[in-house]
């Protein structure tokens, strides 16, 4: 039986006519049934950036950025041969629309942010859609599908929750015609819909989520990914040149890698495809040919410390109280305060009478939070920290691991460390300042020029 393949391109892939035609080959030449793409390269920042200033400035201030918005997308559009401008005029007179909303009303509600966000995806698969119909000189159906006619989800504007069930139904309902192979389908990334017919997004980031979350729904064999870097590195090849493409790495080394910082893949793409066991490809729209990466169940080897990544923006806040002495209880006080403001915690430790534990950056922006930890502890705040994470295998039982680490570290001065609870990683805190030298030191001890 044939394959299922369904192709994510991101904003790199989308950057203009050039960039679409090259990853309109890429996905005739690799056989994809459907196509999920990002907005082209920008646009979703400037639409943010539109809505930011619709809320604070005059219109005349809007209206540079909607021209420029308009001018990028009919200049592809122009580039890409397509006469009939109809459909996408109308995308651009939406943009043009909910940001006046935004700026008469000077009230951009999270509702009227994710529907303007939106347009970025709709607007690319569009221009996408004539792209694929270049590649394929009328031999195939191509058609433009609204992904949100399946991509159910909850009415967290901003960050929605898929619906998996649902989703599931509705891609039998409406794509079972992608499967023969007879009609390709390019759809949106990032997008979604509540029950009660809202645009919905998933979070910056979110057309890899998405593109896995249909590859579930179809019942896929492969999920491609197709960006600007020819697969995963074992490190950002920003930070260390020597950095090393990867040909495999395992669904659980990905995950812990993306989670902690690697920005190849948004981190919650690999839930749908470990679920359903869909092998993920990551390669370069630029460099088709190139090995790239195959993030699978398992690997041909299990190397103890497989890639490494920099988690930025970090806080730690160390929480102490005498009343954590031999009582029981605090802990779950202290989360129960985390998920009412939906805070994630990327790691922790604790000793008698106290716990530390990192978050984001920007969750310190929520003053009330820390107001209410107050009541449980005395709260200690450090700012401007890195975690630096090291992915692997067996990490949890390897002796003499963490003499090597902090050997290769020399002088740099580690905060929190946390070992133990994965046998896939090792993290640690360290300022920002030295976040950078800390990972080239452990590249070279672990993974070499
Ligand atoms: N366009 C969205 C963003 O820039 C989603 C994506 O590209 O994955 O965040
Ligand atoms: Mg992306």
């Amino acid at each position: 039986m044939t394959k299922i393949i369904v192709a994510k391109f991101g904003g790199s892939s989308m950057a203009d006519a050039v960039a679409m035609r090259r990853s309109a080959n890429v996905a005739l030449e690799h056989k994809a049934n459907l196509v999920t793409v990002s907005a082209t390269y920008g646009t979703t920042n400037n639409l943010i950036k539109l809505s930011k200033t619709a809320l604070t400035s005059d219109w005349e201030a809007c209206e540079v950025i909607v021209n420029e918005i308009i001018e990028k997308h009919h200049s592809i559009a122009s580039d890409l041969g397509l006469t009939d401008l109809t459909e996408l005029d109308k995308l651009l007179s939406e943009v043009k629309t909910i940001s006046k909303g935004i700026n008469l009303l000077r009230d951009c509600s999270a509702k009227a942010f994710d529907a303007i966000q939106s347009l970025g995806e709709r607007m690319s698969s569009l221009l996408f859609t004539r792209a694929l119909e270049l590649a394929w000189e009328g031999n195939k159906t191509v058609s433009n599908f609204d992904i949100r006619k399946v991509l159910r989800t909850d009415d967290q504007f901003g960050k929605a929750q898929p619906i998996i069930k649902e989703i599931r139904s509705l891609c039998n309902e409406h794509l079972s015609k992608c499967k023969t192979g007879e009609e390709i389908y390019v759809t949106q990334g990032f997008i979604g819909q509540s029950e009660d017919g809202h645009t919905t997004t998933l979070g910056r980031g979110g057309s890899d989520y998405s593109a896995a979350l249909i590859a579930e729904g179809l019942g896929a064999d492969i999920l491609q990914i197709w960006t600007d870097v020819a697969g995963i590195a074992t490190t950002d090849p920003r930070i260390v040149p020597e950095a090393k493409l990867m040909s495999e790495i395992t669904f659980s080394e990905a995950a812990e890698l993306a989670t902690f910082g690697a920005k190849i893949l948004h981190p919650t793409t690999l839930t749908p495809a470990l679920r359903e066991g869909i092998s993920v490809y990551v390669g370069s729209s630029y460099e088709p040919h190139a090995t790239g990466t195959w993030i699978k169940g398992e690997c041909s080897d299990a190397p103890l410390i497989r890639a490494m990544a920099i988690k930025k923006e970090q806080s730690l806040l160390t929480l102490s109280t005498p009343k954590m002495l031999h009582s029981h209880g605090f802990l779950y006080e202290i989360f129960k305060i985390f998920n009412q403001y939906k805070v994630s915690v990327d790691s922790i430790t604790t000793s008698e009478i106290s716990v530390s534990l990192t978050v984001e950056d920007s969750t310190l922006l929520n003053k009330k939070l820390i107001t209410e930890l107050e009541t449980l502890a005395t709260v200690k705040v450090e700012e401007n920290l890195c975690l630096v994470s090291l992915i692997g295998n067996n990490i949890n039982h390897t002796a003499g691991l963490a003499g090597q680490i902090f050997n290769a570290l020399g002088d740099i001065n580690v905060r929190m460390i946390c070992l133990g609870a994965s046998k896939h990683n090792f993290c640690f805190l360290v300022d920002a300042s030295r976040a950078h030298e800390a990972v080239q030191k452990l590249h070279t001890h672990f993974i070499g020029e």
